[in-house]
């Protein structure tokens, strides 16, 4: 079977090939290559438009971005988050020294269940990370209730949400900051790489200092920083991708459109929807089974699908609590309405050059199922 024929959950999305090759020529003029040059720049200040954020600072990867945040916000003690989420999540907490505390999700959207966060707030609480899951959006403004009350601070983990806007107002808005991950698979790549988007100058100073090995000046080094400095070819890749996420966007979309309109009629399957008020990015789409209704679980739809050699993902399964890593560590136990999506949920293939005949192949294999 060749690689070729296989249909996977995602596919990197690339620039021609001519155009890449433009953009790096200039760095066999300068030499630079990494360390914030020109590339770094103009992709910073372009994103900071598109994504109509006050301030962007552009990291190496997005879990970087989120363990030089958690870093540079200053959190200590216990951090509210859920474990309905990818494993970088967790690790960056824990990574930090924070214990995670966690809170389970609404059964609507797979966002923090915000009726649950006061609950879980102890005097050891200093920040809430919740994650916008399939590009669907937090409750921010209560997320943004609750912080203010018990003097919190909110780091978003956006890492699905990039280009998304709620009410007009770009997704990196709220919060203390939020985190995006430029990640080969993302909607946006940089190959590898992420940002984090805030409004707080001096919080940027922090992360910039942090990349860089906490290095201010050749005799200065004032922070006990690491290396997540995104390199010149990556911000390359960026600069050409950038030209094309709109239309990518909108080919997304399409399928997205024609999975609603097919697999809606089925059974005992919920297919993604909207939010309300919100400019989607249509980066994943998910569907949950329900065994009673349609009539097989989720791990036979998954076999039956890769039997056609069409992979979905079981995005997010196991629950990060669940980690053999984090086992009986830190709770999650109460956490029943994650365990259950986590447990029926399945993504399915989407990205813009995807033939739309794939969706009908998926509904006639869903269909045929009964
Ligand atoms: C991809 C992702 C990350 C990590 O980003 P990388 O760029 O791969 O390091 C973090 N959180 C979530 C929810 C993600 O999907």
């Amino acid at each position: 079977m060749k690689t070729q024929d296989k249909i996977l959950v995602t596919k990197a999305t690339l620039p021609p090939i001519e155009e890449y090759i433009e953009e790096i020529k200039s760095i066999w003029d300068s030499h630079w290559l990494t360390n914030m040059g020109d590339k770094h720049k103009r992709l910073q200040s372009e994103l900071q438009n598109y994504m109509k954020a006050t301030y962007v600072e552009l990291l190496v990867n997005g879990h970087m971005a989120l363990e030089m945040t958690f870093q540079a916000s200053g959190l200590s003690g216990e951090v509210i988050t859920t474990p309905f989420t990818f494993a970088s999540t967790t690790h960056a907490i824990v990574r930090n020294g924070l214990t995670p505390v966690f809170c389970d999700i609404k059964e609507d959207d797979y966002t923090i269940d915000t009726d649950r966060i006061e609950s879980l707030i102890t005097e050891k609480t200093t920040a809430i990370v919740p994650v916008h899951v399939y590009g669907n959006i937090c409750d921010v403004e209560k997320i943004d209730m609750i912080a203010k009350k018990y003097n919190l601070k909110v780091i978003y983990d956006a890492a699905h949400t990039f280009g998304e806007e709620y009410k007009g107002t770009g997704i990196g808005n709220f919060g203390d900051a939020s985190i995006f991950s430029f990640h080969a698979t993302k909607v946006f790549n940089t190959i590898e790489g992420g940002c984090v988007c805030f409004s707080d100058e001096l919080l940027g100073k922090k992360l910039y200092n942090l990349k860089n090995f906490g290095i201010k000046n050749e005799e200065c080094v004032e922070a006990v920083g690491a290396n997540a400095k995104m390199n010149e070819f990556q911000a390359a890749m960026g600069l050409c991708n950038l030209r094309y996420i709109e239309e990518n966007i909108e080919k997304r979309k399409k399928i997205a459109k024609r999975y609603q309109e097919l697999l809606s009629e089925i059974e005992g399957i919920t297919v993604w929807k909207e939010q309300e008020c919100v400019k989607h990015n249509y980066a994943y789409f998910p569907i949950v089974i329900d065994k009673e209704r349609y009539g097989y679980n989720r791990d036979e739809v998954y076999d039956k699908l890769a039997e056609q050699n069409i992979f979905p993902r079981k995005y997010f399964y196991p629950l990060t609590c669940d980690f053999d890593a984090y086992k009986g560590k830190y709770g999650g136990d109460k956490c029943d309405v994650a365990r259950k999506v986590s447990k029926s949920v399945l993504t399915l293939p989407i990205y813009p050059d995807m033939n739309e005949d794939v969706v009908d192949r998926i509904y006639d294999i869903l269909i045929e199922k009964r």
